[in-house]
């Protein structure tokens, strides 16, 4: 027998007091880091509950002075603003109007709280009868987005969000070239202060599920696979970050999170110097808290562990569904 040698360096050593333990933390994760998704939806009378997303609601108008106030007493630094309108068309026509539901909800949130951020998604799919994120059309037998003709509706649709009192303007529709449109059209209209969150980073993934149900934008026909990227590519990825840095977007966005956290952390590590969010999705919040639910797991600590695994990662800052429950988490000093 031989005898086993004693280890000399032992990591163990460092993580048996907890106040060690907390010294050495690398990753902390705030309520400062969280921007909570709303959806605001006209021609209703009282908020509906989204059935797949449990504890979040389409909102009316008036259930914002109550929503917004709440956000604001538990720390949360912003929201990103859906909106979902009374009509749809074929080009999403209503999402440029002056009085459009987003535009009131923006100037609503103002009224309320002028400090917080509000930033507005900008797409065609919450407004389009086909439900896809930009003007479709017909290739000898097969449908495709139109990314240039989509491009120009996208540009009017932020200046009416910028005219309305958006902080940042956050495309979301992966169209080509969006980026470099905007911020000509931003500037052109007077908004050269205004910051271009880019979704720069999407994947055609599943986990958009419950979403579809909450903002009622599922495809009428085909998916979204023409634009949106492949979940098998992450060298792509890193493409789609230099194309919109090139283009002049101020953050970048990878959408979803929790299964992508191999990309986060290489759009993070190529380009250290650029604000990056990440977005973990409703498929992501549903699966925990379904889970949580049936006592399969702990929602608390594997939501929070969840967006501690996303900021480790490289995210700067995290949209997530689970923001007010963080922070009464966290203010409830777990
Ligand atoms: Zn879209």
């Amino acid at each position: 027998m031989h005898p086993i040698p004693s280890p000399i360096i032992r990591l163990r050593r460092l993580r048996q007091h907890p106040n060690l333990r907390a010294l050495l933390t690398e990753t902390r994760l705030s309520v400062q880091d969280l921007i909570l998704p709303l959806f605001v939806k006209a021609a209703i009378q009282e908020k509906q509950a989204i059935a797949a997303m449990p504890g979040h609601f389409q909102l009316t108008l008036a259930d914002l002075d109550k929503e917004i106030t709440e956000i604001q007493s538990l720390g949360i630094p912003g929201v990103l603003l859906f909106g979902i309108l009374a009509y749809k068309d074929a080009s999403g026509s209503a999402a440029l109007q002056a009085n459009g539901i987003v535009q009131q909800a923006i100037a609503h949130i103002k009224k309320i709280a002028p400090d917080l951020l509000v930033i507005t998604d900008l797409c065609c799919c919450e407004y389009t009868d086909h439900g896809h994120c930009g003007v479709l059309r017909q290739q000898q037998n097969h449908w495709l987005v139109d990314n240039d003709a989509t491009l120009a509706l996208l540009v009017e649709q932020a200046i009416s969000h910028a005219k309305a009192g958006a902080d940042v303007i956050a495309p979301s529709g992966m169209m080509d070239g969006i980026v470099a449109a905007l911020r000509q059209g931003l500037d052109a209209a007077g908004f050269t202060h205004i910051p271009i969150l880019s979704y720069a980073i999407k994947y055609a993934s599943a986990l958009y599920g419950p979403f579809r149900e909450a903002a009622e934008s599922a495809p009428q026909v085909g998916d979204r696979k023409g634009y949106q990227m492949n979940p098998a590519n992450s060298r792509e990825a890193l493409r789609e970050a230099q194309l919109d840095i090139q283009e002049g977007a101020d953050i970048l966005m990878v959408k979803p999170a929790g299964a992508y956290l191999d990309v986060i952390y290489r759009v993070k590590q190529a380009y250290p110097e650029i604000p990056l969010a990440a977005y973990q999705v409703s498929g992501e919040y549903s699966m925990i808290k379904a889970a949580g639910a049936n006592g399969w797991i702990n929602e608390q600590q594997v939501a929070l562990e969840s967006l501690l695994a996303i900021k480790r990662a490289g995210a700067d800052f995290i949209f997530t569904y689970f923001a007010k429950d963080v922070a009464k988490w966290l203010i409830d000093g777990i």
